[in-house]
C-alpha cells in the first residue's frame, strides 16, 4: 500500500505587516518529489516522524512535496495556489491508498484565512471517501470545521515549548497505518470556544494550566477514551472571526465519543482560561529588574516574537539596554537588513552612527540611533539544536555584530525562528557569559533556563502583543475572552452530530 507524504506548514500572523512569498519558504524547506526524502530523512521534524512510522508498517511511501516558511505574517495568494495545486496534482500523478500531511495549521494567505482546510478539502474532493487522510498539527494551530470534516485523523503537538513534532507526525501516521491495515477505523471531532488564551502561560510544562490539560489528554487515552486527544490553545494573533480554542479527538468509529471527549478538552482549557495570564513589564523596568537580581537574566521581547510571527526588528528593549547602559556584558539581537549591509559596507573595527530597528515595521516604535563599533561579521548559518526544527538549517543572512560599550548588538538580514540561543552562537556569542540576553520568543527562551538564570518579561505592543485584550481587533466579533469577561462558554458552532 501507498502513502502520499506531503507537508505545508507556516504559521501566519495577521497582526504582521508581513506578506510572505517563495523565499521564506526556499531559505527554509522548499522540495518536491525526488528532493523531499534526502531533506526529511533524519531530522525532529513531523514529517519525518511520519515517514519513519509508515515504513515501520511496511507502506511504501510517495515523497509530493515539503514546504516550511517558519511564521510571518500572510502567505502571498498566487503561492498558495500553486503549492496547493502541486500536493493535489501529485498526489492524483499515480494511485495510493492513504494521505499524511504534516501541517502547522494556522496558515493565512491572501485571499484565504483557512488554507489547510481548503487543502484538505480539495483532497477530499479529488481522492473520494475512502481514502483516509491523516494530519499532524501543530499546537497552535487554527482547527476549522473544513479541516475537522474532511481529514479522517488530527493529532497536534503535545508539547509547548514545542519539542515533538517528530513523535506527533508518528503518532498521526500510526494512526493512519492503522486505518490502512484495517485495525481501526478513525472519525475525527472538533468542538471550540470562542476564546483565546494568551500564548506566555501556555506552557506545557510542570504544573502549568496546559500541562493539567495535556495530562488530561493523555488519560483520556490510556483509559481508551480516544485514539488520540488533542487541545489548541490556538495562535491568538489572527484577527478572522472564526477563530477560537479548541479540543480535537479521534476515537475508533465513535463520533458521539469523539465528540465529548473534544468538548471536556476544550473545556478544560476555558475552566483554567484565568491562569494563563502573566504579568509583563515595560522594556525600562525589565531592564532594571534584570540590573538589579544577582545572576544571569534573559529578557523576553514577547511582543516582537519571530515564532509568532513579528519580524523581530523591535528596538524597545536595545533602547531601554542603551539608556541603562549596563556595566556588564549583555546581548540584543535585532533583525535589520539595511544596517547588517551598512556594517558589511563599514567592515570590522570602524566606528558609526547608526540607526537600528523598526525598519521592517515602523508602526510600533521608532529606530535607535546610536554610535557603535563593527565587532564582527557572519554568514547567518546555523543548525538548529532541539525543538521542531532540530537539525535542520537556519539562515538569518549577512550578520552584524556591533558594540555599544559592553552591549552587543546582533543584527541579522533576516528573522529565524528561536528555538535555544543558535542565532547569538552563530554571531560567536555565548549568552551564558551576559549578564542580560534578550530572546524574541515567549516560550522557547525558557529552554535556556538553568539554576543560575533567571528571566523577566517584555509587554506592550507588537504583532505578538502578549496582552490580548489590548489589541485593536478588527474583524474578530466581540465579546470573547479575554477581552470580555465571560461566564460561560460559548461554542463556535454545532460541528457535525455535535
Ligand atoms: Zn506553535
Amino acid at each position: 500500500m501507498r502513502v502520499a507524504l506531503a507537508s505545508f506548514e507556516f504559521e501566519g500572523n495577521t497582526l504582521s505587516s508581513q506578506i510572505n512569498r517563495r523565499d521564506t519558504f526556499s531559505r527554509k524547506v522548499l522540495v518536491e518529489g525526488d528532493g523531499v526524502l534526502p531533506a526529511i530523512e533524519g531530522r525532529d521534524l513531523a514529517v519525518t516522524g511520519a515517514l519513519e512510522a509508515l515504513r515501520k508498517e511496511g507502506l511504501e511511501i510517495v515523497p509530493i512535496l515539503v514546504a516550511h516558511g517558519g511564521s510571518g505574517g500572510v502567505v502571498e495568494g498566487a503561492f498558495y495556489r500553486e503549492t496547493l495545486d502541486r500536493i493535489v496534482a501529485g498526489i492524483l500523478k499515480q494511485p495510493v491508498d492513504g494521505v499524511f500531511l504534516a501541517l502547522h495549521g494556522a496558515m493565512i494567505c491572501e485571499g484565504e484565512t483557512d488554507p489547510e482546510g481548503a487543502l484538505i478539502a480539495a483532497l477530499r474532493a479529488a481522492l473520494g471517501p475512502g481514502i483516509p487522510i491523516a494530519a499532524s498539527l501543530d499546537l497552535h494551530a487554527h482547527v476549522t470545521p473544513r479541516m475537522a470534516d474532511n481529514a479522517d485523523i488530527l493529532v497536534g503537538y503535545e508539547t509547548y515549548p514545542h519539542v515533538d513534532a517528530h513523535g506527533t507526525g508518528r503518532r498521526a501516521a500510526e494512526l493512519l497505518a492503522g486505518a490502512l491495515h484495517g485495525r481501526i477505523r478513525p472519525v475525527t471531532r472538533l468542538r471550540r470556544i470562542d476564546a483565546l488564551l494568551p500564548v506566555v502561560g501556555g506552557s506545557t510544562n510542570g504544573d502549568a494550566p496546559m500541562a493539567q490539560v495535556r495530562e488530561l489528554a493523555r488519560r483520556i487515552e490510556a483509559d481508551g477514551r480516544a485514539l488520540a486527544a488533542s487541545y489548541f490553545p490556538v495562535q491568538p494573533w489572527l484577527d478572522i472571526d472564526d477563530l477560537g480554542i479548541a479540543g480535537v479527538a479521534v476515537t475508533d468509529a465513535d463520533p458521539a465519543a469523539a465528540t465529548a471527549v473534544a468538548e471536556e478538552i476544550v473545556l478544560a482549557m476555558w475552566d483554567r482560561r484565568r491562569a494563563f495570564e502573566l504579568a509583563c513589564l515595560s522594556p525600562d523596568e525589565a531592564v532594571r529588574e534584570a540590573l538589579d537580581r544577582p545572576a544571569r537574566v534573559l529578557i523576553s521581547d514577547a511582543p516582537d516574537c519571530v515564532g509568532g510571527g513579528a519580524p523581530g526588528d523591535a528596538p524597545a528593549v536595545l533602547a531601554a539596554l542603551l539608556r541603562a547602559g549596563p556595566d556588564a556584558e549583555s546581548a540584543v539581537l535585532v533583525v535589520d537588513p539595511a544596517a547588517a549591509a551598512e556594517a558589511f559596507d563599514l567592515g570590522i573595527g570602524k566606528t558609526a552612527r547608526m540607526r537600528i530597528g523598526s525598519s521592517l515595521d515602523p508602526r510600533f516604535h521608532s529606530p535607535v540611533e546610536t554610535e557603535v563599533v563593527v565587532e564582527s561579521l557572519h554568514d547567518g548559518h546555523f543548525t538548529y539544536t532541539g525543538g521542531i526544527s532540530a537539525g535542520t538549517p537556519g539562515q538569518m543572512g549577512p550578520t552584524a555584530v556591533l558594540r555599544a560599550g559592553r552591549l552587543r548588538i546582533v543584527v541579522p538580514t533576516y528573522a529565524t525562528y528561536e528555538y535555544g540561543d543558535e542565532q547569538y552562537r552563530a554571531a560567536g556569542i555565548d549568552i551564558r557569559d551576559c549578564k542580560i540576553a534578550v530572546l524574541k520568543n515567549p516560550m522557547n527562551f525558557r529552554t535556556l533556563l538553568d539554576a543560575d538564570t533567571s528571566w523577566v518579561m517584555v509587554g506592550g505592543a507588537g504583532p505578538t502583543a502578549p496582552d490580548l485584550a489590548s489589541i485593536a481587533w478588527q474583524v474578530k466579533k466581540r465579546p470573547f475572552w479575554p477581552c470580555d469577561d465571560q461566564q460561560q462558554p460559548v461554542f463556535m458552532e454545532n460541528h457535525r452530530d455535535a
